[in-house]
């Protein structure tokens, strides 16, 4: 069997570009997958208790790209789901992004009025403020508020997750979770929330079921695939392969010389209950005493009805491959990001590579930006095969 393409890797990155491929060029792509299932980090399963849960931790998808949704759509129905998330400050469970409802319950009537009433001038009915912007107001009621969220709900969350000081690393991160001057207690504001009916892993299995598209899990690349570094070329089975190679393992799995990259890990406690309910939202947040940083309860954004529940703990730590963890997130710190530009330049040789999504591209993307990155790569990997 002769292949035209090669991907490494069963998520969602990896098989967007093979459904793809196999869909709109017709060619035969092989998609090996080191694990033993597909769909990466968003595989979803019964557990034994016959609950859906996510095995690598929460996922909910959520996009402002109608493209995105649309193509997800042909392989999926949707459950609708709008993810809420409440924090425990202080012993009590307030709205989180932080907003007017949370000071309400976390300050006394007066003092939460003239907040509120100072947020919305300063940056308007509705605004979604980061918190580290917050924190330069010159206004002294706004610089008590920031402080308060700062300490209490950010602070010790954020070097739990990631072992550092909001500061330390990319605002970008913190600014997820903005404070919000409205009652709107959403997680996320896009037009676009649901979870996938069937499941995720149901939505990917759909998508590598393509015509076209040869699936074989448990397989590491290195079973197949060599790279010829000598002369930058690319080995299948031991015979030269000429198409693209599409990578979205490790980076630095790839790279002989130079560092291995620093990820942040997670360490999940999944548990069932013998009861319907846990909590009263999907996840619930606890910034700071302790050692994890959030439960989920599965039920509730499924809409699975069920007499038990089952619910995750994350516990975030360094990634330690030799402890079986996973590389969950890529870091933000200059010589995380310095290691990862040698090592793409290390690889410019081979120019068949494309390395896809959140591991191989070392970014933080969500899902849908997964997708709407390997749909535009794609279309430029797509467009001179449709020009020749
Ligand atoms: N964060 C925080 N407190 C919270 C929730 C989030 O400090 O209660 C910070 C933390 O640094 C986290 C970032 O905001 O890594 C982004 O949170 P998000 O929920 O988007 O993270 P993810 O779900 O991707 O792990």
């Amino acid at each position: 069997m002769s292949y035209q393409a090669i991907v490494i890797g069963a998520g969602l990155s990896g098989a967007v570009m093979a459904e793809r491929m196999a869909s709109q060029l017709g060619w035969r792509v092989l998609v090996l997958e080191q694990r033993d299932h597909l769909a990466g980090n968003c595989f979803d399963e019964q557990d034994q208790a016959g609950v859906l849960i996510h095995r690598y931790g929460p996922h909910l998808f959520h996009t402002d790209k109608p493209e995105v949704a649309a193509y997800l759509s042909q392989f999926t129905a949707w459950h609708d789901y709008q993810h809420r998330v409440l924090s425990r400050i202080d012993g009590q469970l307030v709205p989180l992004p932080f907003n007017l409802t949370s000071i309400e319950r976390c300050f006394l009537a007066d003092k939460a009025q003239a907040m509120s009433t100072a947020l919305v001038s300063r940056f308007g009915d509705g605004a979604r403020v980061p918190i580290l912007m917050l924190r330069q107001e010159a206004d002294p009621l706004l610089g008590e508020l920031a402080e308060f969220i700062y300490q209490k709900a950010f602070v010790n969350y954020t070097s739990k997750q990631w072992g550092m000081a909001p500061e330390a690393i990319s605002q970008e991160v913190t600014a997820r979770v903005p404070v919000v001057v409205s009652r709107d207690d959403r997680y996320f504001t896009d037009p676009f929330q649901a979870v996938p009916q069937a499941g995720y892993s149901a939505m990917v299995a759909a998508m590598l079921a393509q015509p076209g598209i040869e699936l074989h899990l448990s397989t590491p690349m290195d079973a197949r695939v060599v790279l010829d570094w000598a002369q930058g070329r690319v080995l299948l089975d031991g015979e030269l392969f000429s198409g693209p190679l599409i990578y979205t393992g490790m980076l630095d799995e790839l790279c002989p010389d130079g560092d291995a990259l620093p990820y942040r890990s997670l360490r999940f406690e999944h548990r069932h209950l013998a009861q319907p309910q846990f909590q009263p939202v999907t996840t619930v947040n606890y910034p700071n005493e302790e050692a994890y940083t959030r439960i989920t309860e599965f039920k509730h954004l499924t809409g699975q009805v069920h007499e038990g529940t089952s619910i995750v703990y994350e516990y975030p730590c360094g990634y330690v491959p030799e402890q079986g963890l996973e590389p969950y997130y890529p870091l933000f710190t200059e010589t995380a990001q310095a290691r990862y530009a040698a090592c793409r330049a290390q690889l410019a040789r081979f120019t068949q590579l494309l390395p896809l999504g959140r591991l191989a591209e070392y970014r933080y993307f969500d899902m849908d930006d997964a997708v709407d990155n390997a749909l535009q790569h794609f279309q430029r990997l797509a467009q001179p095969c449709r020009e020749g």
